[in-house]
């Protein structure tokens, strides 16, 4: 019998409005034997995305919603211990739907086995995995971005937002970076290469985008919706598209917000915009991953972590997402590599 002890936080109730720690419950469980087909996993990284909160929710989305009293579910990345599938082998590093929690013991088959990459383990979710996955393909792919095309990204100092910036320089794009605060906006001009950055806290963004995209947009990686995605539906160019990626300023609303008034744009100005979800592409991983493993190694791409410690912290992680609290990726680090 094992006598491994787990952690988790579960479920404990839905938030309304933002999620706070009263969400979630502590529980500790000896893990349970492992069946045929199973592997035990002690959990390394785990990444605390927006996604968390759509999950929390009484609705069912591009996955089902989580039932009250179930782990919190999380993309992770942890070592296998024990398997009983011949495809993992105790030592290997494996990513999948983890959970917030210490140990997962579940099917092999759900999970994927990491490739060795020239980075640290923990760039599997700040410039590579889902996070470069979105950011690449929502660009190349879903918005068709071009060499000379004028690019806004929003919640553009977050992990997604910070790599779509670099991308499109690397694309050769004239970038413009929407984001709350003046330190965010240094960097994004200073370190990460934007041409020109709105700081929304202090600047109206449809002023800001006249100011800065005088011409008109022709790409939207759009992060934020609400009131950034109007302003930016306001100023587009003749065949603009906008890839649209998130909602962020909508996750906690807690009555459905007022649909965008400057649609009537999209419009006249034959523009296209597009929803896509990052799942749709993993099949294509490789393909963006030795882009961004290259740019990173020639210096032209980076990334940054905002690195939690220990799994008691996933909650406040959580809420740094809605406050702008952080730079970069949150991860929360769950146990040594
Ligand atoms: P980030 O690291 O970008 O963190 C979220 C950031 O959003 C915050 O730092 C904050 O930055 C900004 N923000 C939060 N609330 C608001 C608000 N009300 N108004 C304006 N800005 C706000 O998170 P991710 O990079 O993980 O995710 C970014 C977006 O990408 C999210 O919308 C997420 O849902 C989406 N996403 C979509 C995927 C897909 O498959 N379609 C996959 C992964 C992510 P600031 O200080 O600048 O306000």
């Amino acid at each position: 019998m094992s006598t491994t002890i787990n952690a988790a936080w579960h479920l404990a109730s839905r938030p309304a409005g933002l999620p706070t720690a009263a969400n979630f419950a502590w529980r500790e469980t000896t893990l349970p034997e492992l069946a045929d087909g199973q592997v035990q996993v002690r959990n390394i990284w785990l990444s605390v995305d927006p996604t968390n909160r759509i999950w929390m929710n009484d609705a069912d989305s591009y996955l089902p919603k989580l039932e009250l009293g179930e782990v919190m579910r999380g993309i992770g990345i942890g070592r296998v211990e024990a398997s009983r599938d011949a495809a993992l082998q105790p030592g290997d590093i494996v990513q999948g739907m983890l959970g917030w929690q210490r140990y997962c013991v579940g099917p092999a088959k759900a999970l994927t086995r990491l490739p060795p990459i020239p980075l640290p383990l923990s760039a599997h979710f700040g410039l590579l995995g889902h996070i470069g996955l979105t950011a690449y393909f929502g660009l190349t792919d879903v918005a068709g971005a071009k060499a000379g095309e004028t690019l806004v990204v929003s919640a553009a100092a977050g992990a997604v937002g910070s790599l779509a910036v670099q991308i499109g320089k690397n694309l050769g794009m004239r970038v413009v970076a929407i984001a709350g605060g003046a330190e965010k906006c240094r960097w994004l001009r200073d370190e990460l290469g934007a041409d020109a950055v709105i700081d929304y806290k202090v600047e109206d963004v449809a002023a800001g985008l006249q100011r800065t995209c005088p011409e008109g947009v022709d790409v939207d990686f759009e992060n934020v919706g609400g009131r950034t995605l109007d302003a930016v539906l306001g100023n587009l160019k003749l065949g603009a598209r906008i890839a649209l990626c998130g909602l962020i300023s909508q996750y906690n609303a807690t009555a459905p917000e007022p649909g965008p008034s400057n649609l009537a744009h999209l419009l006249m100005q034959r523009g296209r915009m597009q929803g896509f979800i990052v799942l749709d592409y993993l099949d294509r991983a490789q393909e963006a991953a030795e882009k961004l493993i290259a740019w990173h190694l020639a210096g032209r791409m980076k990334y940054r972590l905002d690195i939690s410690d220990g799994l008691a912290s996933a909650p406040a992680a959580l809420g740094k997402l809605f406050t702008g609290a952080n730079t970069g990726k949150v991860l929360v680090k769950v146990g040594e590599e």
